[in-house]
């Protein structure tokens, strides 16, 4: 008991309702339809509804991670596997040898614009350097 319980429980019912808010958990629950080329148990890869490049594919941990600065050591497995998908995934969509980026924006300057973890793989034409 004690005072820290009703705290401990308004966390978790803000972090409920944020998830139950989430475009992209509500994708991963399958509520919200999307073109899905992967997924195992722990993450979720789908086309981006609004393509930047001729391959644009958003790779997503299931769990839900607000971003990169709400990372912690027990999600290594996780992004690790991200990684590897993406490799994966440049191969089935041919831009492996050609080149790729992989990508996630934290934060409003970097125009992070869902709060779900997610990393845009990007492919099929050249990009410019430095990121506008
Ligand atoms: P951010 O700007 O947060 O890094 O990227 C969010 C990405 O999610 C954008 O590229 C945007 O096009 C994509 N997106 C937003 N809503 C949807 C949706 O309903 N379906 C899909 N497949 N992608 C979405
Ligand atoms: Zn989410």
């Amino acid at each position: 008991m004690g005072s820290r319980q009703p705290l401990a429980f308004l966390d978790e019912f803000c972090y409920n309702t944020n998830i139950m808010s989430c475009l992209f958990c509500r994708m991963v629950s399958g509520e919200i339809k999307t073109e899905i080329v992967f997924q195992s148990d722990t993450i979720l890869c789908f086309r981006d509804i609004n393509p930047q490049a001729p391959v644009h594919i958003l790779l997503i941990p299931k769990k839900h991670i607000a971003g990169l600065n709400d990372i912690s050591k027990e999600d290594i497995p996780v992004l690790g596997e991200i990684q590897t998908v993406a490799q994966l995934l440049a191969k089935q969509e041919a831009i492996d040898a050609t080149g790729y980026r992989l990508v996630t924006n934290c934060g409003a300057d970097a125009g992070q614009a869902v709060a779900h973890l997610h990393y845009h793989l990007l492919g099929g034409r050249k990009f410019g350097w430095p990121p506008g």
